[in-house]
């Protein structure tokens, strides 16, 4: 299978902006297993402003673009080393890319990255993709990286997105506020009162949250792209996703 992992800053840094050495082992393990077995993987990392801002001993993630873009430069590295280190014990190669809104919008662009893409899959390097966020600002750019996820997943005809996050899927009310708010294990159509779930908040370091998922899991099951929203502190679960066993919410693609 060809699988697209996004996996969120809350998951491979702890609130400091500091590596979560527990979560990125075990991610690379998985991960590297999966590719051994024979599956096609493109991994979506975020990270790179939470460690910029660990590596800096910066007080909180930057309010301010330079900043913020600073930081960027200086997570990127830290989070390219690691996994460059980590995956080359299990004797995998990565490949950075790093793209903009106009690199995925514009279609030469795009056409030029698919094919890096498919290339890079096809010499069996394992590409972690990020937005250029040392060029790109939120306000200009793709802005989240659930959304990069679904862009990359629908480049690539991916037969799943799989996000990693904080939260272990969609759930029927906010779990943080109400006991009684239970996960949805399966979601066949994106109807509004799905969408409507949404909400908005997301991590201190992070971009994303629930809103944005959602809209990823429009774009990917639109492009026929099966989505599951996962625990990202436990990516065991990729292995019982891929035996359809449940785990999270899965979001099913449309077909035909
Ligand atoms: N590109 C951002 C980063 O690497 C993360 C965006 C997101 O959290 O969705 O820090």
């Amino acid at each position: 299978m060809r699988i697209v992992i996004k996996v969120g800053t809350s998951t491979l840094a702890h609130s400091t902006g500091r590596l979560n050495i527990r979560h990125v082992e075990k991610l690379v393990k998985v991960l590297s297993d999966l590719k051994n077995a024979g599956h096609e993987l493109i991994l979506v990392s975020s990270g790179a402003i939470g460690m910029g801002v660990g590596k800096l001993l910066l007080p909180g993630r930057p309010a301010d673009i330079p900043t913020k873009q600073a930081a960027a430069a200086v997570g990127q590295c830290e989070l390219m080393y690691t996994y460059d280190k980590m995956f080359t014990e299990y004797n995998h190669t990565v490949a950075q890319l790093l793209v903009t809104a106009a690199d995925v919008q514009d279609e030469g662009r795009r056409g030029h990255f698919e094919d890096t893409l498919f290339r890079l899959l096809e010499l069996s390097a394992l590409p972690v993709i990020n937005e250029n966020d040392t060029v790109s600002t939120e306000e200009l750019g793709i802005g989240d990286n659930d959304t990069l996820g679904a862009i990359v997943a629908e480049a690539v005809r991916a037969d799943l997105l799989v996000l990693l996050s904080d939260i272990d899927g969609l759930y029927t009310g906010d779990p943080h506020k109400d006991a009684g708010a239970r996960r949805i294990d399966r979601v066949e159509e994106l109807t509004p009162d799905i969408l409507a779930l949404g909400g908005e908040r997301g991590s201190e370091m992070g971009t994303g949250g629930m809103a944005t998922k959602l809209l990823a899991a429009q774009r990917a099951t639109r492009a026929g792209v099966d989505m599951v929203i996962a625990d990202g502190g436990n990516p065991e679960l990729l292995y019982d996703i891929l035996e359809g066993k449940p785990a999270g919410t899965y979001f099913v693609g449309k077909r035909g």
